[in-house]
């Protein structure tokens, strides 16, 4: 049974010449100097459901956000690549529409043939996206007949594109890479296989401390490590170097670390540099980072001692890389906690994998889709779905 309605709880001719307004979630990590999409797995994981929607003679037109660029135009921010990218791999033209400010735009779209497919430009280039904006939600629901959610990744957001507007629907439905994420977590959480092990890494830590703190108690062990390590640390009177913290969560980190050290685990060793870039600078420290350097991934010993937590049977969830993987010197705790992950999967595991850097990690790990049990275009979302917060994105759905 399904949570929520999806697309194909309805005949294909009920599609048939409307206007269909997907949420979907292309933030995607773009190298702006070579001009490439790094990973395109969220694009490719909606194809689906444009698929369904055009071949049922709809016309869609694409909605997402692309990183932070807090209502000011950035053209590193731009969903044109991106516009480009779906277009090869849909093997069709897809219109870009840069200006849905513009009236004209939407007599074009009239204009076009059932079947066509549009992408706005990035939302977040107006503020009025992430304020959840009445008149900016009444403007994109003026385009469309019909509202679907197909960006997980983003339903844990009260923003104009994602739940503002979908209230002035009547027909509001879940894409089936939304469903599939719902059915596949509800599944997982009403019978988490023990012991159940959840592993938060990464830059992100304020947004991710909340849902970490509803998961402390419905997991056996947490592992915090990456860049949402050292805010720990340094809360328990580490030296931190110029690791990143989060300084106003520096109270409620000591605390919750107090309450939960029987579960809660950190790193014991780190590697460190002067700068990301000086990686001829790098040393492995244990407990106290020197001044002047800055932890970029997690040393051996504690690769050894994820390696002896994450190893199956049970349940895993993971969010956020090790270290700043991206670079290769810095790549290696996260590509042995990605192999860790594969290999407990197929010592019988459920794993759960979700968050757009993660994701990329995977990848860079050579860690296949099939080895995980659930690769989820989520982060945030993700985690607090997890942690039982719901989300507006998916509440606002039919
Ligand atoms: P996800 O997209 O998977 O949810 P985040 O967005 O929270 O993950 O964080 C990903 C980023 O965190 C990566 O780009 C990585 O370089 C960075 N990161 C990981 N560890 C560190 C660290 N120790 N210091 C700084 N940045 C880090
Ligand atoms: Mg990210």
């Amino acid at each position: 049974m399904s949570i929520k309605k999806v697309i194909s709880d309805y005949p294909k001719d009920f599609f048939n010449g409307k206007k269909v307004f997907i949420r979907v979630d292309f933030n995607v990590p773009i190298n702006n100097e070579q001009n490439i999409i790094r990973e395109d797995y969220r694009i490719r994981r909606a194809i689906p459901t444009i698929d369904f929607l055009i071949d049922s003679g709809a016309k869609v037109i694409l909605g997402s956000h692309l990183g932070r660029p807090k209502g000011i135009v950035n053209d590193d921010l731009s969903l044109r690549i991106v516009s480009e990218r779906l277009s090869e791999l849909m093997g069709k033209k897809v219109f870009f529409c840069d200006d849905f400010k513009d009236k004209d735009w939407i007599n074009k779209v009239d204009l076009l043939p059932n079947g066509s497919i549009v992408l706005l430009e990035n939302l977040r280039f107006y503020k009025e996206e992430t304020d959840n904006d009445e008149s900016f939600s009444e403007l994109l629901s003026s385009f469309c007949d019909i509202y679907v959610n197909e960006a997980f990744g983003t339903s844990h957001r009260a923003h104009a594109s994602t739940y503002g507007m979908a209230k002035n629907f009547d027909t509001k439905l879940a894409g089936f890479l939304v469903n599939k994420e719902l059915q596949f977590i509800s599944e997982m959480l009403s019978k988490t296989n023990k012991p159940f092990v959840v592993i938060i890494g990464g830059s992100k830590i304020k947004d991710k401390i909340s849902a970490m703190s509803k998961l402390l108690d419905r997991a056996d062990k947490i592992i915090i490590a990456g860049g949402a390590a050292y805010t720990f640390i340094k809360a328990n009177g580490g030296d931190i170097g110029n690791s990143i913290f989060e300084a106003e969560m520096i109270e409620w980190s000591r605390k919750v670390y107090t309450e939960y050290s029987d579960k809660i685990v950190l790193p014991v060793d780190h590697l460190v540099s002067e700068s990301i870039e000086k990686t001829n600078s790098c040393l492995i420290v244990d407990d106290n980072i020197p001044d002047g350097y800055q932890a970029f991934d997690i040393g051996p010993k504690t690769i050894d001692l994820f390696n002896s937590i994450i190893k199956g049977p049970g349940s895993i969830f993971w969010n956020g890389p090790m270290g700043v993987f991206e670079v290769e010197k810095y790549s290696s705790g996260t590509i042995h906690v990605a192999r860790a992950v594969a290999l407990a999967t197929w010592r019988g595991a459920t794993s759960v994998v979700g968050g757009g850097e993660t994701i990329a990690a995977l990848r860079k790990a050579e860690v296949l889709e099939s080895e995980i049990s659930h690769m989820s275009t989520g982060g945030g979302a993700l985690l607090e779905y997890i942690g039982g917060s719901s989300l507006p994105g998916i509440e606002i759905l039919d």
